[in-house]
């Protein structure tokens, strides 16, 4: 299967940030991944802003390492590098002061697409779009790309919204979310839509209920002091989780347009219940063979952050009344695994007898690591002895299905990055759908602080905290193994 790679226009891309870790790590070997790929034109215009005293050419040497850092060596091409690097170039600016702007300014070509990634600490989102709009360099056409954390709660992402909207039209701003970039993601709307045999089962008549889990073996590393004003329910519950349930749970969009998507996905939200406090479970990790307690990590042994979150929550609409969706999430968990499940009922009548209960039918959406969709179909044993059931994967693993090129599957950033520049805002998140979001958080979050509530301890290495394993069995249910 060969893939068709339709090059983008001629843009100019700066990145505010451009020296930072999420530029080297990311977004400048995703934009060299595309170039070598021929979807980036040659002319096009990468420029890293940032306060560093730093060069054209110094920039490209940082820009070579970050690549040599991070891309693998496979990917690696010494002629498509030096092409990259001659895209690339640099300004060095004072996002709160007014020196390098007009160099910045002089440097933006005309008849392109511009786009301005604020690779930067919320606090500068302000400053920067004032400058960009002072400066002229901002078009109505332009693009703003903006990353997490998008506030902290309410009411600082509805400042942050107002702060953006001031000098640019929601058109024109890309809240990335890199949960959504992630080929299975997409594919779980391809699944949904494309066929006719999932939709009629999509309900609470055929779903018993929906898992979601998103694992890391990671602690907070050196996010400390930022993780623990957050926390599992703001850093990944609120956003990531919460996209992945409005997927899963959305309406069919009448197009897989933008605001088609992003309509259905805000009535998601807008459609979950209160939580009751005995259907959420926190965690906090202990100290382990991998590395300190997270009190020790945080260096506050009094915190009560949550580090993993578990939570059972229901949505009130015709689709889904009855059906409950277990979401959970933690760090220093057994493996870095993330997978949506959604687990059918079982049939009606089993004209099999003994085997009845046993067996049912499963869509496993798996994000990471090995990206693929697997239903969990029953069969006949084969062989002899009489009619025994047993239960096996139809896998739809990329790897298998597409052959070498699902190596080559773009990383989330490659994809979100190319959408960006063709003005393509379906897998970016709204600022309602974001305020939504953060309205459902803020009750939550605050009831638990009234109440006093402190993280029950899990061990490194586990599934979470033993609360988390009977929020299930209370039910009847039981979480999917945390597997590489
Ligand atoms: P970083 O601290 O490594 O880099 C910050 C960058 O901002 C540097 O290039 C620095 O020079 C520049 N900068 C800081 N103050 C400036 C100013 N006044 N004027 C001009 N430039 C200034 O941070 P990061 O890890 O790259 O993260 C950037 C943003 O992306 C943050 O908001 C972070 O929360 C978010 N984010 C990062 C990651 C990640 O993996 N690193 C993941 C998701 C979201």
């Amino acid at each position: 299967m060969v893939a068709r790679i339709i090059p983008v226009d001629p843009f100019d891309l700066v990145i505010f940030g451009g020296t930072g870790d999420l530029a080297r790590r990311k977004i400048l070997p995703s934009l060299y991944r595309r170039l070598a790929d021929g979807q980036m034109p040659d002319d096009a215009r990468v420029i890293g802003a940032a306060r560093s005293e730093l060069d054209d050419s110094g920039y490209r040497a940082m820009v070579r390492e970050a690549l040599e850092e991070f891309v693998p060596e496979a990917r690696r091409d010494p002629e498509a590098m030096a092409r990259f690097l001659e895209c690339v170039g640099y300004e060095q600016i004072d996002a709160t002061g007014e020196a390098g702007w007009a160099r910045l300014a002089a440097r933006m070509g005309a008849g392109r697409v511009r786009a301005f990634y604020l690779s930067v600490g919320p606090g500068l989102f302000l400053p920067l779009a004032e400058r960009l709009h002072d400066h002229g360099i901002a078009t109505p056409e332009s693009r703003i790309v903006v990353e997490k954390p998008f506030g902290h709660d309410l009411e600082s992402a509805r400042e942050l919204n107002a702060n953006l909207a001031r000098h640019f039209d929601e058109t024109q701003i890309y809240r990335i979310d890199h949960y959504l970039g992630k080929e299975t993601v997409q594919n779980l709307m391809a699944v949904r839509f494309g066929n006719v045999l999932f939709e009629p089962l999509w309900n609470s008549q055929y779903v018993d209920h929906i898992q979601i889990t998103v694992a890391e073996t990671v602690g907070v590393g050196g996010r400390g002091e930022y993780y623990d004003r957050a926390g599992a329910m703001r850093d990944m519950m609120q956003n990531h989780l919460m996209q992945l349930l409005c997927l899963i749970a959305m309406e069919p969009p009448s197009r897989f347009g933008a605001d088609s998507v992003r309509d259905e996905k805000l009535k998601v939200i807008r459609a979950l219940d209160e939580v009751e406090p005995a259907d959420i479970v926190r965690g906090q990790y202990e100290a382990g063979p991998d590395g300190p307690s997270y009190r020790d990590d945080v260096d506050d042994m009094r915190s009560r952050t949550e580090s993993f979150i578990a939570m059972k929550l229901s949505i009130s609409n015709w689709r889904w009344a009855g059906t409950p969706f277990y979401l959970r999430t933690g760090k220093r968990l057994r493996a870095r695994a993330s997978e949506i499940a959604v687990v059918f009922k079982d049939a009606p009548h089993s004209i099999f007898g003994a085997d009845r209960g046993r067996h049912r039918n499963l869509l496993s959406i798996r994000l990471q690591p090995n990206e693929g969709i697997e239903l969990g179909v029953t069969i006949k044993e084969p062989g002899p002895g009489g009619m025994r059931l047993v239960d096996v994967p139809l896998d739809m693993s990329f790897a298998e299905a597409l052959g070498p090129e699902a190596d080559e599957i773009p990383d989330a950033y490659e994809r979100l990055i190319m959408d960006v520049i063709r003005g393509n805002q379906t897998l970016f998140m709204r600022g309602d759908e974001v305020e939504a979001a953060w309205a459902w958080t803020d009750p939550v979050i605050a009831a638990w602080e009234a109440r006093g509530d402190v993280p029950a301890p899990y061990e490194q290495g586990s599934a979470g905290p033993e609360e988390a394993q009977i929020l299930m069995h209370r039910d009847n249910r039981r979480w999917r193994e945390i597997r590489a």
